[in-house]
């Protein structure tokens, strides 16, 4: 009896998504994007927003005044982290500051109170969606690949990306610590060690340097979660291997089987419990530092997005297919930080991602989801202006630069507001991808956008002396495509 009540439990939660009138429905949102693409800004701006009844014109159920209340309950997953949202709302709003970026998974539980919008729905409906969101760093995402490979396959294709152009000179010290050691020598700790190490410091180089390089898996080795330092993240590929069976005792050995460790205990189990479960996707990137840095990491970008995406509709026949639950029916691609832009340049921007998104779908063979594309900002840190310059008037924004931040020469001290040209996109989308005859290096010192880091915004107060919402860029537009039809 008891087999054949869990099995029922089980089927009616994979029900309740869809379910009306017994359980309130949920709808799983899963939140993610390379590390500092914004994800945590976003959740705690789309939760301040919905919960204090931010200006949304374009989230449709808020505009209508059909939204009854938002607000937070217990999230239904007790072995996951909550996503931070208090200590992340007062980092913002009473400091100022940014918070801290995601590091690991969390998920919260909104719920929101709503009337339908047709008589007949609202005879059957319960007016009430909890949407869980999960946050959870890119760079995992990024693993899934590797259950489809073996270590000599991981191992060939990360010496191949380790020589190209762009990251030649970020791996030369990993490269040339492997070609000294052999694979064939008996297993040693202190080498399987040093290996990992310097294979974990070109991962890590890749991601600071100002190329703006997206992620190479595996991902615990940039974000390790709760695995900081275990023997599970201690292997490395090996250099000239190719297909043979290691031999035992031998270090080749030891890495492949440290390898298929790390694919069964930690990336499978991430997959079949968070994954697979989720409903709507929104990938956050960094779009702005991508252009900056030239379309080398532009073509980066959109390897990663590719990849992303062909994580969450696995091909047919793949054994993951079988993992799926439930079916992710929509994912937006989303270039947030546009408020580093003036709203001249905001539809090219979206443009820009557009292309770069339609791209990656062609490329992943991609299918059965609607994915759609937004450029916006979750917080807006700045506003507008103009400038005259002799006879011109140029368009500026206006914001506070964080403490330290330097631009043509003056270093500002986190009080002063500035006015800051940040210069336009290219009108040309052909020449943002155009790697060829672009030499990465010279990009940079180039750069297309006048970029710095601002403080969040001061939050208005209305005459009655309440704190308004966090101000945005299109986030309405984000929240309708993501959940705007479930409210309906
Ligand atoms: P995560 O690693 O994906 O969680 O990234 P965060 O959400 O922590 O964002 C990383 C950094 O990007 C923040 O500290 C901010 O400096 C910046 N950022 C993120 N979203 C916005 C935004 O909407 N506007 C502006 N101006 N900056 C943002």
């Amino acid at each position: 009896l008891t087999t054949f009540t869990d099995e029922a439990r089980i089927a009616l939660d994979t029900l309740s998504g869809r379910a009306t009138g017994l359980f309130s429905p949920s709808l799983r949102l899963g939140v993610t994007g390379l590390s500092r693409a914004g994800k945590t800004v976003f959740i705690s701006a789309l939760v301040h927003n919905l919960i204090h009844g931010g200006r949304l014109p374009l989230f449709e159920a808020q505009k209508s005044g059909r939204i009854a209340r938002a607000f937070l309950e217990q999230q239904p997953d007790d072995a996951v982290p909550r996503f931070q949202y208090e200590d992340h709302i007062a980092a913002l709003v009473n400091d100022r500051a940014w918070p801290d970026s995601t590091r690991a998974i969390s998920e919260l539980r909104l719920t929101i109170e709503y009337e339908s919008a047709s008589g007949w729905s609202r005879m059957f409906s319960s007016g009430r969606l909890s949407v869980d969101i999960v946050d959870y760093p890119g760079e995992w995402l990024l693993d899934l690949p590797l259950l489809g490979k073996s270590f000599a396959d991981f191992s060939h294709e990360a010496f191949e990306m380790a020589v190209l152009p762009v990251r030649e000179d970020l791996s030369q010290a990993w490269r040339a610590l492997s070609a000294e050691i052999d694979p064939n020598a008996d297993a040693d700790e202190m080498t399987a060690r040093r290996l990992a190490e310097s294979f974990a410091a070109y991962l890590k180089a890749c991601k600071l340097d100002e190329r703006a390089l997206s992620t190479l898996p595996p991902g615990r080795f940039l974000m390790p979660g709760d695995l900081e330092g275990s023997p599970a993240l201690t292997f490395a590929p090996l250099v000239g291997i190719g297909d043979k069976r290691p031999r035992p005792g031998s270090l080749h050995a030891m890495m492949d089987r440290r390898y298929e460790a790390y694919k069964t205990h930690v990336v499978k189990p991430f997959f079949r419990e968070h994954i697979t479960r989720l409903d709507r996707q929104i990938v956050l990137i960094d779009a702005m530092q991508a252009l900056n840095a030239g379309p080398g990491a532009m073509a980066d970008l959109e390897r990663a997005v590719t990849e992303i995406l062909s994580c969450f509709r696995p091909g047919r026949g793949s054994f993951l297919t079988d993992l799926f639950s439930r079916r992710i029916d929509r994912i937006l691609v989303a270039a947030t930080k546009a408020d580093h832009l003036h709203h001249e340049s905001h539809d090219r921007l979206q443009a820009i991602v557009r292309r770069l998104a339609d791209r990656a779908v062609a490329q992943a063979n991609f299918t059965g989801a609607d994915v759609d594309v937004v450029a916006m900002a979750a917080v807006r840190a700045t506003r507008e202006g103009t400038v005259k310059q002799g006879r011109d008037t140029l368009p500026v924004i206006i914001g506070t630069p964080i403490a330290g931040e330097k631009i043509n020469g003056e270093t500002f001290d986190g009080k002063t507001e500035t006015a800051l040209f940040p210069g336009d996109l290219p009108e040309n989308i052909d020449a943002v991808f155009d790697i060829s005859g672009a030499d990465h290096k010279q990009d940079s010192a180039d750069p297309a956008i006048r970029f710095v880091r601002f403080r969040p915004p001061k939050l208005e107060r209305t005459a009655e002396g309440v704190t308004l919402s966090l101000p945005h860029i299109r986030l309405d537009r984000a929240l309708q495509f993501l959940i705007g039809d479930h409210l309906a």
